[in-house]
């Protein structure tokens, strides 16, 4: 049986399949990540839990600021989200921004994956980044989702892209159930570590073996996990932004993630 067992894995591992893909019929994963159908346990289980995190926006610039948070139950209009997806919990942050404001890679990395939306347009158009260890200095791979794009980047899947380059535009795809015609015209931004690099692109992006994290424990540094990261003091959740000033450069000087917007001098 555990002959068998190590046979199977290592095909499993040459075919990209894990042996959780493989023996789990319809579900992309062991784990069902998918909006509607993840379970309150498999969220709590991949970090997608409140982690008290609060940004801290830099003096003497002006920079975009997140309106809804990592596990909120709320959106940036303080009404509530709907259970329907994630039961309700944020996956990550929303920044608001005009139509067609340029979004920045947070991370040296590359494009892994671009999607229209799916599910009525849930997330609407969306890029994906891998961020690997030797781009972020974290021990794990590190991803960065976009959403609510205005149109498909133009980027090709594969491509490298630099910490600050501009990947995308802000749009309001995936927003116009709750808001209406009119939409939201805002980033969403969800991260996720994973101990390996592998990643199912299919329906619904994520690493199978990995977790979501709280984007501004990105931004804080060690520790990632959503559990260790509840459990830091209070005084250990406010996040310095680290961020790109418009014609300027990266501050601090020798960050390897920025917010996603660039700030201007004020
Ligand atoms: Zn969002």
């Amino acid at each position: 049986m555990w002959i068998l067992l190590a046979v199977l894995t290592a095909l499993a591992s040459l075919s990209g399949f894990s042996m959780e893909a493989a023996s789990a019929g319809p579900r992309e994963s062991g784990l069902d990540f998918s909006p509607t159908r993840a379970s309150l346990e498999t969220l709590r289980a991949r970090g997608l839990e409140p982690t008290g995190l609060r940004p801290v926006y830099p003096a003497g610039v002006t920079c975009r600021r997140a309106n809804s948070f990592f596990a909120d139950r709320t959106r940036g209009d303080n009404s509530m989200r709907t259970p329907r997806f994630y039961h309700g919990f944020h996956g990550g942050l929303d920044i608001p921004a005009p139509d067609g404001t340029p979004i920045l890679a947070i991370a040296d990395g590359a494009v892994v994956s671009k999607k229209p939306g799916v599910e009525d347009g849930i997330g609407g158009i969306e890029i994906v980044l891998q961020h690997a260890p030797a781009d972020t200095g974290f021990p794990v791979w590190l991803y960065s989702q976009y959403k609510h794009l205005k149109d498909m980047p133009a980027l090709p899947v594969g491509e490298r892209v630099r910490m600050g380059q501009q990947i995308a535009l802000t749009g309001a795809t995936g927003t116009y159930g709750h808001y209406g015609p009119q939409g939201s015209f805002h980033l969403h931004l969800t991260t996720f570590a994973s101990p390996d690099d592998r990643f199912e692109a299919r329906l619904f992006f994520h690493p199978p073996n990995g977790s979501w994290i709280d984007p501004l424990a990105a931004y804080r540094g060690l520790p990632l996990d959503t559990r260790a990261v509840r459990a830091l003091p209070g005084d250990a959740k406010s996040v310095p932004i680290p961020h790109l000033i418009e014609g300027e450069g990266v501050v601090p000087e020798k960050s390897r993630l920025i917010w996603p917007y660039a700030c201007r001098r004020s």
